[in-house]
């Protein structure tokens, strides 16, 4: 995991370059217990990091693969995802957030630092949940499972729907014949 000290930024900004395995953000992605994917490449990200004052200005990119799992037909599928950010960090002094730098309007995007140090590859992280679709799907078209005997749709056809249309037809024609 990559931290940054905010001693560490020069004058004129830092540009950074890093790559991380997935075995090495194993750790802190299993104290997150909403996260349900995983990642198939590693995870690589770059930031032109800057002093802005008291806070800092990260603008940066991400791109992995990641693995998830779709909710139609739940088989897991590869996504691959890119995706730029900018970000402006505020400094978080003893737990609580400074007037001068008060929420409001765009500032609700804002972040916070503590201690003087900058989490990159938590900020790279979430850059990705962000980018996760809440209902995956492994393709736009993709047929799910039949709800009535569990069949993928998307590699064979099930009798299920077709009892059901011509049960809904033969009712039809019954309500018609009355
Ligand atoms: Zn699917
Ligand atoms: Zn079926």
């Amino acid at each position: 995991m990559l931290t940054l000290k905010l001693d560490d930024i020069p004058d004129e900004g830092l540009e950074l370059k890093w790559k991380e395995e997935p075995t090495a953000l194993s750790g802190y992605l299993e104290s997150l217990s909403e996260i349900d994917f995983q990642f198939e490449n590693p995870l690589q990200s770059e930031a032109k990091i800057r002093r802005m004052g008291e806070s800092v200005l990260i603008q940066g990119r991400v791109h992995t693969v990641l693995q998830l799992r779709c909710v139609r037909c739940l088989k897991e599928f590869s996504y691959p995802l890119a995706s730029g950010f900018e970000l402006t960090l505020h400094p978080l002094k003893g737990g609580a957030i400074e007037e001068e730098t008060e929420l409001s309007g765009k500032d609700l995007e804002s972040n916070f630092f503590e201690g003087g140090e900058i989490h990159l590859s938590e900020i790279a992280c979430e850059q990705v949940f962000l980018e996760i679709p809440m209902q995956p799907l492994c393709q736009e078209v993709c047929k799910g499972l039949c709800p009535d005997c569990g069949k993928d749709l998307n590699l064979s056809t099930c009798d299920c729907t077709k009892k059901e249309l011509e049960l809904e037809f033969s009712v039809l024609k019954k309500l018609k014949l009355h």
